[in-house]
């Protein structure tokens, strides 16, 4: 076992990862910390390195499939006080890694800042979504991002902005080790309009997600100009299972675990869209959702 002198408070073994992924299934973590600090997310990453252990940072687990039995890693955590903090200055807004996407979005629509409201309805964190470049087909949270706060990789603290800062369709530059924090340059606008808008979005978007189910990821990124969810439904596959996964019937690009559902079902099921798609169409769709 690797040696955590000093943050055995924080670090557990063989931690369950099903209750952080929207799958609610999945293997467990070989190590597992939340920090409460960055003082003590740095010392976190200092041991690792030192003794070679991977490290993996888990958000709200909304764009995760954890496959494998065991996590062979340091999963980390950001859900302290530390990790979560919203503050707001001019037009700007400073959000940490660990705070909810939504929380973000409401502090914008109180203070009367607009730009974020196409986020709504995006399960996850902020650093989640500056990761994947959350958004939908018009907007992305890129366009909106002035600068990122990042450890990166050799323990440094760093900013990334500028021309360091690129984003594109659910990719960023953002290859860093741990996404501290994120700032968003908005536009002044009357609260009460901000606040409109960000529910109007939220209504549309939970329209287009599976109502009613615990288990749900999004499987794959759209191509060029056409939906996944087109792909998938002309290559016959509207309705398709495996076992207890089985496609959304209203969102067929949505992967649905049904109850007594595995983590089995629910890859089989992801791989046989992809093949079929890719035999029906000639298009090989790439995932959405990443697989640990
Ligand atoms: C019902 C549903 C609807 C969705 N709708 C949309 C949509 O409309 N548009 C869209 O773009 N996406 C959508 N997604 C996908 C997902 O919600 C987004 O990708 C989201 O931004 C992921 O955030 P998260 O915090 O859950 O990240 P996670 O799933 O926990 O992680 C995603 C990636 O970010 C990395 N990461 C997380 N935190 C950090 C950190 N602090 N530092 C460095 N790396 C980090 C992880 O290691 C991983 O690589 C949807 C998913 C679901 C389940």
């Amino acid at each position: 076992m690797a040696d955590f002198n000093g943050l055995e408070h924080i670090v557990r073994e063989d931690e369950s990862l099903a209750p952080y992924g929207w799958l609610r299934t999945g293997g467990v973590a070989k190590y597992f910390a939340e920090p409460t600090t960055e003082e003590e997310l740095a010392a976190l990453v200092g041991l690792c390195r030192n003794q070679n252990v991977p490290i993996k940072l888990l958000g709200g687990g909304s764009n995760l499939l954890i496959a494998s039995e065991q996590v062979e890693a340091m999963v980390i955590h950001l859900s302290a006080a530390a990790f979560t903090d919203i503050s707001v200055e001019g037009n700007q807004i400073s959000a940490k890694g660990g705070a909810k996407l939504v929380q973000l979005l409401s502090t914008a629509a109180r203070e009367g800042l607009s730009g974020l409201e196409s986020l709504a309805g995006i399960p996850g964190t902020v650093a989640g979504a500056l990761k994947t470049n959350a958004g939908t087909h018009n907007d992305d949270i890129g366009q909106w991002t002035k600068s990122v706060k990042v450890l990166t990789r050799d323990g440094e603290i760093a900013v990334r902005e500028g021309a360091e800062l690129r984003f594109s369709y659910r990719e960023s530059s953002l290859n860093e080790l741990v996404i501290l924090e994120g700032t968003f340059e908005l536009r002044a606008m009357d609260s009460i309009e901000v606040t409109k808008r960000t529910q109007t979005q939220w209504i549309l978007t939970k329209g287009q997600q599976p109502r009613g189910v615990a288990g749900t990821i999004c499987m794959f990124r759209d191509h060029g100009g056409v939906t996944a969810e087109s792909l998938i439904e002309s290559a016959g596959l509207k309705g398709a299972a495996t076992g207890a996964a089985s496609l959304n019937e209203f969102c067929p690009n949505f992967l649905v675990l049904n109850e007594g559902g595995s983590v089995e079902n629910a890859v089989a099921l992801l791989n046989h869209v992809q093949a079929e798609v890719a035999a029906s169409t000639g298009i090989e769709l790439v995932r959405q959702v990443e697989v640990w």
